[in-house]
């Protein structure tokens, strides 16, 4: 069996005897109330998003737009107040709280961009990667085999031996995605994994993820600042407000030998709504009228020269 099959053969729902149909992550009209005394703060407003098994995004946005609320709703650290959110064969606002403990032990994989939260303090690298391993119950030598290799793939093989104080960041960073793929979970999430390192380790923990995506068909989505993404991963989703607003696909120009091309599109969900990019939106900063058309087969915008409402009803 090639690695590949032996990783899905431990996920359940995904190429496995329970086949489903649709998306890996299926998100639409999703949204998150936070209530703190007698303030409401709405951190998610209808957000649609719908991931593909082995799937590899990167979500991006400004502070406060959402970013963390999803990643947390799809980790079942956080419920969602209403929409629908399913991932797998698994309907996150309808889990009871053992099925929601399952869900975070065995079908989903944490990276958090503090280096001092991933890892226990007082474990070995090694023990810590078997430690979610040893929980399930799973034999020593298995729980010692796969963790070798996931060091292995990290490229942290000398370093089981050592504490989380001994490595550098992007070191401890390896070692918590490794962590998270213990239990070889079908869905590894990634709160802004390089938030904390430079340029050059943030480009090789984002090679690494992506080796780990194709070898493993992991659907991997993680939350990132990280300007030169695009290139690694298979589409960005820039969220904004709550909702996710556009999507970058990049793609090689062979015009021009190759060069990384970025196509941005909006995204405008099944209910025909759509965000305006900022740069328009930034001219209906108080609301307003437009009207849409098409024209050639482009959509067009227009908005009024006088505002209908203020001279309706004049003759
Ligand atoms: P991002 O990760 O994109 O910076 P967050 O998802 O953390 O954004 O937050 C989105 C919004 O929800 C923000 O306005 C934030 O203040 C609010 N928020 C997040 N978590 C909580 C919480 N536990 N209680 C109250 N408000 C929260
Ligand atoms: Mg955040």
């Amino acid at each position: 069996m090639s690695r590949l099959n032996e990783y899905l053969s431990n996920q359940p729902g995904v190429g496995g005897v329970s086949q489903r149909v649709g998306p890996y992550i299926d998100c639409s009209d999703l949204f998150k109330i936070y209530k703190r005394a007698d303030l409401e703060v709405v951190a998610l407003r209808g957000l649609d998003l719908a991931v593909e098994s082995g799937e590899l995004i990167a979500v991006i946005g400004a502070s406060g737009s959402g970013k963390s609320t999803l990643l947390n709703i799809l980790a079942g650290l956080d419920r969602p107040s209403a929409g629908r959110v399913m991932v797998g064969n698994r309907d996150l606002l309808d889990v009871s709280d053992d099925d929601l403990v399952m869900y975070r032990r065995s079908e989903v994989g944490f990276v958090w961009q503090a280096t001092a939260r991933n890892l226990v303090p007082y474990l070995s690298v090694a023990d810590n990667i078997e430690l979610p391993m040893a929980l399930t119950g799973q034999l020593a030598k298995e729980r010692r085999a796969w963790a070798d290799e996931l060091q292995e793939s990290l490229g942290i093989s000398d370093k089981g031996k050592r504490f989380p104080y001994q490595l550098s960041g992007g070191e401890q960073q390896r070692a918590a995605i490794a962590v998270g793929l213990a239990n070889k979970p079908p869905l590894l999430l990634a709160d802004e994994p390089t938030g904390e390192l430079d340029t050059e380790n943030a480009d090789s923990i984002f090679k690494m993820i992506g080796g780990l995506n194709r070898s493993y068909g992991v659907t991997v989505v993680m939350v990132t600042h990280y300007t030169g993404v695009s290139q690694y991963v298979d589409r960005v989703v820039h969220i904004r407000d709550g909702r996710i607003g556009s999507e970058t696909f990049s793609r090689p120009d062979y015009r021009r030998d190759g060069d990384i091309v970025e196509d941005e599109y909006v995204v405008v969900d099944k209910s025909g709504r759509l965000q305006l990019p900022s740069e328009l939106a930034d001219q209906f900063r108080s609301g307003g009228l437009a009207k849409i058309g098409m024209e050639d087969g482009q959509i067009k915008i227009d908005t009024p020269r006088i505002n209908p409402r203020q001279t309706r009803g004049r003759s």
